[in-house]
């Protein structure tokens, strides 16, 4: 599910950077496939918080945590979008002023606002949600704010921890992508198993919504928090990025 809240001014500014910025479609491979091949590797830096009870395990452990970033790797691989877990925790909620189990859509702010990073996109994994607040009663078990909006991040019920394409839908919400009716597509707002289709439409909507995130976390880099969010096959440490590059690049 998503969490969109954009002004409309706000929309205006990212529809017009994403059709000035509009490149020819990418090609169709053989399977009818984007030729992934011919567009830059773009390299997104993530942050994955992990709840646990006090003395307890977290809900995903880190080899889970990278096992699932790898297999939404596979999904986005036709964009050439790669996900690349940068950092790890877990967090016992409680010792932060937050409980294991929300209930509440209000309590979802403060869970970003927490663990916010302005270097990397961050999932937070809680416990099973209560529904007796509300949070959930619609069937959702994520809910990830939209670019333009602030705190960003996901927040992920642990229960469904462990399902991919779940993570890749709210990874969809965080590079702009908005629900397609298509039960095969990877936005459709209830995730099947063959949900994982993403058309070259959505890679350069993601893609456009990738560099203004890139161009945000060069900006909020230093050297002590360098960040992997990168395009191409250099090893661009964003931390040191010329300043010409990172105004050439914001869409903004
Ligand atoms: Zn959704």
């Amino acid at each position: 599910m998503k969490l969109q809240f954009r002004s409309l001014g706000i929309a205006a500014l990212w529809s017009a950077a994403f059709l000035h910025a509009a490149p020819a479609q990418p090609a169709e491979g053989p399977l009818g496939r984007p030729e992934a091949a011919r567009l830059k590797p773009m390299i997104l830096a993530l942050k994955y918080v992990s709840y646990r009870e006090p003395g307890g395990s977290p809900v995903l452990q880190e080899a889970e945590t990278r096992a699932l970033v790898s297999a939404v790797n596979a999904i986005y691989s036709r964009c050439s979008i790669e996900f690349r877990l940068e950092q790890f925790q877990t967090a016992v909620p409680r010792e932060s002023g937050l409980v294991y189990q929300p209930s509440r859509m209000v309590e979802l702010d403060p869970i970003r606002s927490r663990f916010e990073d302005p270097t990397r996109l961050v999932v937070i994994t809680t416990g099973p949600w209560n529904r007796d607040g509300g949070l959930g009663k619609d069937g959702a078990n994520a809910w990830t704010m939209m670019p333009g909006d602030r705190p960003a991040g996901t927040v992920l019920e642990g229960t469904f921890a462990r399902n991919a394409n779940l993570l890749a839908h709210e990874l969809g919400h965080y590079l702009n992508l908005d629900h397609r009716h298509e039960r095969d597509n990877l936005m459709n707002p209830v995730i099947y198993r063959d949900s994982t289709g993403i058309d070259p439409l959505q890679c350069e909507r993601m893609r456009t919504a990738a560099l203004a995130w890139r161009s945000e976390a060069i900006r909020n880099a230093t050297p002590e928090a360098p960040t992997l969010v990168q395009t191409g096959s250099g090893a661009v440490r964003a931390g040191q990025a010329p300043q010409a590059e990172l105004r050439a690049r914001s869409p903004r």
